[in-house]
């Protein structure tokens, strides 16, 4: 067993904060029915390297250092995958916009509905989604919404 040194775990846990969400390139185990492309939810970096995480599948299996292999999302479809997945865990109140940042007030069914993935936007980003929709302006990527880009904002605590 090959054990990481401290520094790598530190390294590890800055490249894999809670919240962040992972795609699956490769399980060492034959017994394992994750499919490659899966997504998961990291909730930590044990001491060993491990990165733990939730998959979407159900599973909690940690992704064994020097073993598995993962990567963040990082295409636009990938993010969808993560947007739709953070868009089943938003708090019904008082949580911040997935895409800006800002905070939402209020019950979330009183903000605006994305039109990229089923999750919940504040309204001047549901503004902004609809001159994007119309051609008015250049479309903003998924890979730079706060949610993507700053996973406490996302599979977090969704909170300041
Ligand atoms: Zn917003």
């Amino acid at each position: 067993m090959n054990f990481p040194n401290r520094e790598t775990v530190e390294k590890l846990r800055s490249t894999y904060p809670v919240g962040c969400r992972v795609v699956l390139d490769h399980m060492d185990d034959p017994y394992v029915n994750i499919p490659v492309g899966a997504q998961a939810t990291v909730t930590g970096v044990d001491d060993a390297g491990n990165v733990m995480c939730v998959w979407d599948c159900g599973s909690s299996l940690s992704l064994a250092y020097g073993a598995d292999q993962a990567h963040k999302v990082g295409t636009e479809d990938e993010a969808k995958v993560t947007l739709n997945w953070y868009g089943q865990h938003q708090p019904e109140k008082d949580f911040r916009c997935p895409r800006c940042g800002e905070m939402m007030w209020g019950p979330k069914a009183r903000h605006a509905l994305s039109r990229y993935a089923a999750i919940t936007v504040c309204d001047r980003c549901g503004m902004e989604e609809a001159l994007e929709k119309a051609g008015q302006v250049e479309a903003k990527s998924l890979m730079k919404w706060c949610a993507i880009v700053l996973p406490s904002i996302g599979g977090g605590t969704w909170r300041r």
